[in-house]
């Protein structure tokens, strides 16, 4: 599917199975391929210890235990995004659970 150069929008999306994004053992954790699901964008995320590696500030949440959350990191731009979003991606929010 081709990347779709949405507006930037903070949204949530349906959570999606695990199982369903290729998951990977790592040397430290599981790595997951994900789509995005507004925008089509593909990229990695790598669950270390139930933490999201990309998002630092996550490390002070406490982790929902069986599920990894994920923010569209896309790597594309998208309109509207803010300059002081770590994540370059289109807003799309959604969880890997287990
Ligand atoms: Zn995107
Ligand atoms: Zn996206």
């Amino acid at each position: 599917m081709e990347h779709k150069p949405i507006q930037f929008e903070v949204r949530s999306f349906d959570d999606v199975s695990a199982a369903d994004c290729s998951p990977q053992q790592t040397v430290d954790g599981i790595e997951y391929a994900v789509m995005c699901p507004a925008c089509n964008g593909r990229f990695t995320v790598e669950e270390v210890g139930s933490i999201y590696r990309k998002a630092p500030f996550a490390k002070q949440a406490k982790p929902a235990s069986g599920v990894v959350n994920v923010v569209c990191e896309c790597g594309e731009e998208h309109t509207g995004r803010p300059p002081a979003d770590p994540f370059v991606g289109c807003g799309a929010a959604w969880r890997i659970r287990k």
